[in-house]
């Protein structure tokens, strides 16, 4: 299977293997296959929940595309980028910064092939075609101004009416604010997570929420998800998850976000099985507000040896724990169980796809994941596909020094990468204490980066060490050198490609990870790590990997310290003078470098195609392929799951 499709823009397409898919039983593959239809069938969801005009302009991009002849010039290819991008983000604002896409191609030439479409073959209606919707989606491309941002978090301006998402229509902040705060009140469950599952609108002079549900917003598309999950129970593994399923389908059929935290609770000790799934509104990033969830979905097949080398690492925390650099006041005295898997991806869907997430921790509401705990999984083929496109696109070779780096980082950088997640995961968010006295939010809005810089250091201490070999967590202790390369190379050179020049770095793991390697580089006064110049390139050498561990486990102690003295001061300094500015002369450099690479900084993925296999009026097997291309599996998207309403 190749894993590089195609790139257009910013953004690269991959394919992702699913390794053991072929070797499962026919109950399991079926239990999968369900799952996916019920993951595929909310795409339409998103597109509607990220603008209220999303899907007719889908709906006329694709019209266009499919029907053209003549494909070709620099309108027809500026064309085909943009409607790329909109099938990408869902919608026509860019996945990362929500801002709007900039069309390459004009208005005249937009006009031109509407005219041309023939509207009984285009399967476009009245309600597309009227003047009206036209003229919005006319200005919904060209006009800079309308709908010029979908998540706005400028703190002066009402964060509701300047962003352009469709949870909320013809509402203001404040009158947000005053409906879930009544809410909240009158509620005999505070618990709740209100908004979740709504759009809340302006009905006259009364605002009034739409739930998601059946019969409710978006029924169309979660009646199909609901009997897809029909389906799927019959094929369950077992009784914990047929339980989970069954609760699901109760909250789409009633909204009622008592079920859905039933459901999460239900969710969390669903450890059995080789199948698992995402399903349903999660991610509140979509709103400034935090409250309404996009809806997403993933079908998870256990990997079976990452997730021993997993449970290995869980078994032996406290191991760590006494192991550590840090100050016996600062240690655990007991890790209670951590739930850490790792799992292929077989299917992604709604705000998973394409740009799939690398790990994910859920339930994300914070009383379940005190009272029940969270699972906490690593989609190892996800990163997998990341690491061999980036061996292909010239990256490695650009930003090391030998050819002898390379060939480590080829050999080794996946399974030292997915050890790092681990030990990220489970060492180190897991370990460690807080004096008494002393809070969560001690550390103000340093608390994130302090706390990615800990689980990282515990990943870097710990992966060079001996006890990696006698675990059989490592094969060798070069692929724990390939990643110490790997991780200065990234925090001192590469992950900068993705700031614009002149910015700061602003992402707390962007920051963390900054932090580390510049520090270190200066306590080892250049020597342990050496900054060498080359014909004008500038690039990062280790000298003395076991001096290099050394100052890691330093670098560990203080920065546990200062997690649990609470000691914000600390915080500040070590983040504001590593984590935070960009050599300017350095990061011009580095961006020239990259741009002639041509190495797209965003990735998305494709689903494998399922099919299912008929002998004799039974069903014989599920098969699975990759033969698809993006365009292709996209307007295959729409057509089978275009399920909503167009309003
Ligand atoms: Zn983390």
């Amino acid at each position: 299977m190749e894993v590089f499709a195609e790139k257009f823009d910013d953004i690269k397409i991959l394919r992702f293997e699913v390794p053991g898919f072929e070797e499962l039983d026919l109950n399991k593959k079926l239990f999968i296959y369900h799952l996916s239809q019920a993951t595929l069938a909310g795409r339409d969801i998103l597109f509607d929940q990220h603008g209220k005009y999303n899907l007719l302009l889908r709906d006329i991009l694709e019209a266009i595309y499919q029907s053209t002849e003549n494909k070709v010039g620099e309108d027809w290819k500026q064309f085909t980028n943009y409607l790329k991008k909109v099938w990408f983000a869902s919608g026509p604002h860019h996945h990362y910064s929500t801002d709007k896409f900039k069309p390459g191609f004009s208005e005249d030439f937009f006009y031109t092939q509407l005219n041309q479409l023939n509207s009984g073959d285009s399967g476009l209606t009245e309600k597309h075609l009227n003047k009206d919707t036209i003229k919005v989606i006319e200005r919904l491309i060209f006009d800079e101004t309308f709908m010029g941002k979908r998540v706005n978090f400028r703190a002066d301006e009402d964060l509701i009416q300047t962003s352009s998402n469709n949870f909320y229509d013809g509402v203001s902040q404040s009158e947000v604010e005053a409906f879930y705060a009544k809410q909240k009140t009158d509620s005999d469950n505070k618990k709740l997570s209100f908004g979740l599952n709504s759009r809340l609108v302006k009905d006259g002079n009364e605002v009034k929420e739409e739930v998601y549900k059946i019969g409710g917003k978006y029924g169309e598309a979660i009646t199909q998800i609901h009997q897809h999950l029909a389906q799927a129970i019959k094929y369950a593994e077992n009784k914990t998850q047929k339980d989970v399923i069954q609760l699901l389908m109760d909250f789409y059929e009633t909204g009622d976000l008592e079920r859905f935290d039933e459901f999460c609770i239900q969710w969390v000790s669903a450890l059995d099985g080789d199948v698992d799934f995402i399903n349903g509104f999660i991610e509140t990033y979509g709103d400034p507000l935090g409250m309404k969830a996009t809806w997403e979905g993933v079908v998870q097949l256990v990997d079976e040896e990452e997730t021993k080398k997993a449970e290995i690492i869980a078994e032996n925390a406290l191991w760590f724990e006494q192991n550590s650099t840090t100050d016996k006041a600062y240690k655990k005295d007991e890790i209670k169980g951590v739930t850490l898997k790792a799992i292929s991806a077989v299917a992604v869907g709604g705000d998973c796809y394409p740009a799939s997430p690398l790990g994910i921790n859920l339930p994300n509401a914070e009383w379940i994941r005190e009272e029940y705990g969270s699972k906490s999984v690593t989609l190892t083929n996800i990163s997998n596909a990341h690491h061999k496109a980036s061996l292909s696109s010239g990256f490695a070779e650009e930003f090391t020094l030998t050819a002898e780096e390379v060939e480590l980082e080829k050999k080794y950088g996946a399974v030292s990468d997915n050890l790092h997640t681990h030990l990220h995961e489970c060492v180190g968010h897991g370990s460690g204490k807080l004096m008494p006295g002393v809070t969560s939010d001690a550390l103000k809005n340093y608390a994130s980066v302090i706390e990615e810089t800990r689980a990282d250091l515990c990943g870097l201490y710990f992966m060079y060490d001996a006890k990696m070999l006698e675990l059989g967590l490592l094969p060798h202790l070069d692929a724990a050198k390939a990643h110490y390369n790997g991780y200065i190379r990234n925090g001192l050179l590469t992950q900068i490609t993705r700031i614009k020049l002149g910015d700061d770095i602003e992402q707390a793991h962007m920051r963390n990870r900054q932090l580390i390697a510049a520090w270190v580089f200066a306590a080892g006064n250049g020597e342990v790590v050496e900054k060498i110049i080359e014909n004008g390139k500038t690039f990062f050498r280790i000298n003395d990997f076991t001096k290099l561990r050394d100052l890691f486990g330093v670098l560990l102690k203080e920065i546990q310290r200062i997690k649990s003295e609470g000691d914000v001061k600390a915080a500040q300094n070590i983040v504001e003078t590593y984590g935070v500015k960009i050599n300017q002369q350095l990061h011009s450099e580095v961006l020239k470098r990259f741009k002639k690479l041509q190495v797209p900084p965003f990735t998305g993925f494709l689903n494998p195609n399922f099919t299912l296999v008929q002998k004799d009026g039974n069903i014989s097997d599920v098969v699975m392929d990759y033969k698809t291309d993006y365009a292709e599996q996209m307007l295959k998207y729409s057509k089978e799951y275009g399920n909503l309403q167009r309003e």
